[in-house]
């Protein structure tokens, strides 16, 4: 099958590659263990730092993500879990790799939405070994991190004050093994608390996204509004809203109705100037897709649930392709600067007469070398 990636894009437009803009090149010397402090056997007569140790591991993590999707909600019970669930497949459906991490710490729901309830991830020489979820029709094991792979037992309550919850982050991100990824999914908690503000600050500078799930319901547009605000103001791209809920398929007639009005949503939304990307509905299947470990866009891929999150997962692959363009431009910037100060220098020996001939012979060479804009990556014409 071809398939296409999405390659780890330098976090910004480039930056000055010189030794000393670089934290890593004058950091203080690291054992280059594949795993956090807390898991490591020497901890205790370990004299090196440790605060840059769990530093780059969680970047050199990140170095091998294409795109973060945070799937957020601001009100409890409205499906994030599940829309952060079916939205990973759909993308491993279309051949990326993907990995979801759950950073729901009070519902750690995605053990249970993959079919992994009761299992127990285990530490290897690189870090904890995600889950990997195979299914018909994906290529690439979608591989699952959550807290519930580290419970005692699947009711066992989390009590936690922020200072755990914070750790917790640093290490869904920095101990799992990922690996390469073209996106990563992170089922995010409701609120916009301290995981959220954790997981914006310790993301910041990669490739993020934020997908709102929300009901059309008054009280959780209401609280989607303040995850709106959230994101316009930490900057992070929002690509939409998913409107879960939104209508049931009579089991009769095979006639749809809306549950609650969305007159309000769509007024709210586009008084915010954020898209609804979906509506979806209110499914038997989709639940019981979920409860058994199955997402419905994998378990009946031809299926109205399907085909309503289909839009999302668009969204996100088309979003991480503008991401790719966007650098790759900015990239080719760079090197056609680069290149047009070593031609000033080498038109320097060339008599001046001469030098204007020459100069747009190398311009025209250059320019073909070059070719067009860059494209972004294509599913269907890319081969690995
Ligand atoms: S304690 Fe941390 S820094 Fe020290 S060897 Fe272990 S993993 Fe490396």
């Amino acid at each position: 099958m071809s398939v296409s990636h999405f390659p780890p894009r330098d976090p910004r437009p480039p930056r000055d590659p010189g030794p000393s803009r670089d934290p890593l090149a004058l950091a203080p010397e690291d054992c280059g263990r594949g795993h956090a402090c807390q898991f490591c056997p020497q901890e205790e007569e370990c004299r090196l730092e440790k605060g840059h140790h769990e530093k780059r591991l969680i970047e050199s993590r990140l170095a091998k993500i294409g795109q973060i999707i945070m799937v957020m909600a601001n009100k409890g019970g409205v499906g994030k879990s599940t829309v952060s669930a079916n939205l990973a497949a759909g993308l491993a459906a279309r051949g990326y790799r993907v990995g979801v991490a759950d950073a729901d710490i009070h519902g750690p729901n995605q053990s249970r939405f993959f079919g992994f309830v009761g299992q127990r991830v285990r530490l290897g020489g690189n870090g904890l070994t995600p889950r990997a979820f195979e299914a018909e029709g994906v290529e690439h094991p979608l591989r699952v991190g959550s807290l519930a792979f580290m419970m005692e037992s699947d009711d066992t309550p989390i009590v936690w004050r922020d200072a755990y919850k914070h750790d917790f982050m640093h290490h869904l991100i920095g101990s799992f093994d990922w690996g390469p990824l073209d996106f990563l999914v992170i089922d995010m908690p409701p609120g916009t608390g301290n995981e959220l503000i954790t997981l914006a600050d310790l993301l910041e500078g990669h490739d993020v996204a934020a997908l709102l799930a929300t009901t059309p319901q008054e009280v959780a547009l209401m609280d989607s509004l303040k995850a709106v605000r959230f994101c316009q103001e930490r900057q992070l791209p929002l690509l939409g809203v998913v409107e879960n809920m939104a209508g049931v398929t009579c089991p009769h007639c095979g006639g749809e109705f809306h549950l609650f009005p969305r007159a309000h949503l769509a007024e709210a939304l586009a008084e915010v100037e954020v898209d609804s990307l979906a509506q979806i509905p209110l499914s038997p299947a989709l639940a019981s897709g979920s409860d058994s470990g199955q997402p419905i866009v994998l378990a009946a891929p031809d299926g109205p649930e399907a085909r309503a999150f289909a839009p999302v997962v668009e969204a996100c692959v088309a979003h991480a392709r503008q991401g790719f363009a966007e650098a790759a431009a900015h990239s080719l910037q760079a090197l056609a600067s680069e290149a047009g100060d070593e031609l000033e220098a080498a038109l320097a020996s060339v008599p001046p007469e001469q030098r204007d001939a020459v100069r747009h012979e190398l311009q025209a060479q250059f320019a073909g070398l070059l070719g067009d804009a860059p494209r972004p990556p294509d599913p269907d014409d890319v081969t690995r």
